[in-house]
């Protein structure tokens, strides 16, 4: 069994905690926070051992007996998932490694801080072993995941992507606009970049804007491919031959990212969490180019990744396929229709 923990409890970190307490060859250790709030409240309500990552003062008064201090927890663990905000990853990173426990960081931290991004499609081979990873963000994750399969069964020479930005997470009323839309003044936005990371040499550009809504994002694409004879039903079916994608059409009635967040509630999942990218089937392929919309769930496309990731950092499963369909069958993502 490997025994994780997870430091910091919000968005991602309660989403990657529960997916590894789902998970046969994994054990969750606890979560770490710095102080109380409703979320830590409900992981201790569960059983979840609770550690304090800063003064244990932040946890006064509030009943929950602690398990120990972060630096506690991370002896316990062969890996700890860092699901902490955008920059404290960076800070932890040496009390890991003074440990000796390996680490996985999200996307809000710098490639730099590792040199290893992680996507389990694109890379999965190069993180066996690994002491430390980032899982990519959540926008990164969602074009690696839809341009991959192009890449790897078409072949593409450019793409190119607009991303419309949910402005904050559901939770979160700090962030904005809450009336405007907001280019990103960035021209090529650094999402580009960061899809190199996982599919590197690829000749690709970004641009993105955030709109007031925290659903999910959108993103529309496209691909210019390689060479001539790559139609609608070649799309279909290398998209087909990998989980984490799945098609909706504007026919049955998902015209929006709406539709869609409602179908993922009516499928049950804790959260009403959609795992997969979805990818609408109202695309067109004219030639030699192929333009799609497709959406991400942010809050929790990037889960199943970090399940595959600590298994391939600490070396139980050298499969990608394997490791996929696995963390896949857990979440209740479905499988490949070869499988
Ligand atoms: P969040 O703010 O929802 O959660 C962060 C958690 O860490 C909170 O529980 C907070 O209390 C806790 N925390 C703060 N400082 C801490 C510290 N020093 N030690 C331990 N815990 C601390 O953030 P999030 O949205 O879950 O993002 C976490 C990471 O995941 C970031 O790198 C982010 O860029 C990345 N990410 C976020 C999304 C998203 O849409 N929310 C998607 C993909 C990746």
């Amino acid at each position: 069994m490997i025994k994780v923990g997870v430091n910091g409890y919000g968005t991602i970190g309660k989403r990657v905690a529960d997916a590894v307490a789902l998970q046969d060859d994994m054990k969750l250790v606890g979560i770490a926070k710095m102080g109380m709030d409703y979320k830590t409240r409900i992981a201790a309500s569960k059983g979840i051992p609770v550690f304090s990552a800063g003064d244990a003062k932040g946890f006064g008064g509030s009943g929950v007996s602690l398990a120990g201090t972060l630096e506690d927890m991370v002896k316990q663990c062969d890996i700890v998932v860092d699901c902490t905000p955008e920059g404290v990853g960076a800070q932890n990173k040496s009390l890991y490694e003074k440990a000796g426990c390996r680490a996985i960081f999200q996307g809000g931290e710098p490639h730099s801080l590792t040199s290893l991004s992680f996507n389990a499609y694109s890379n999965y081979a190069s993180a066996i072993g690994a002491k430390f990873a980032r899982v990519v963000s959540c926008n990164t994750t969602g074009l690696a995941r839809t341009i991959l399969p192009l890449q790897k069964d078409l072949g593409i020479a450019s793409v190119r992507a607009f991303i419309v930005r949910r402005a904050a997470d559901p939770s979160e009323t700090r962030s904005g606009p809450i009336n405007a839309i907001e280019p990103e003044r960035e021209v090529p936005s650094h999402h580009g970049e960061d899809v190199r990371t996982v599919i590197p040499d690829l000749d690709i550009e970004t641009a993105a804007a955030k709109v007031p809504t925290t659903l999910m994002h959108m993103h529309y694409v496209t691909v210019r491919f390689a060479e001539e004879g790559s139609d609608r039903d070649a799309v279909l079916e290398a998209w087909g031959r990998r989980n984490r994608i799945i098609m909706f059409s504007g026919k049955e009635g998902v015209t929006s990212t709406a539709q869609v967040m409602d179908y993922a509630r009516d499928l049950g999942r804790p959260r009403g969490d959609l795992y997969e990218i979805a990818v609408w089937d109202d695309m067109k392929v004219e030639e030699m180019e192929l333009s799609y919309f497709q959406a991400v769930h942010q809050e929790a496309d990037v889960v199943p990744e970090n399940i595959d990731a600590i298994r391939a950092m600490c070396g139980v499963e050298t499969d990608a396929d394997k490791s996929i369909a696995k963390t896949d069958k857990s979440l209740g993502i479905r499988a490949k229709k070869e499988d």
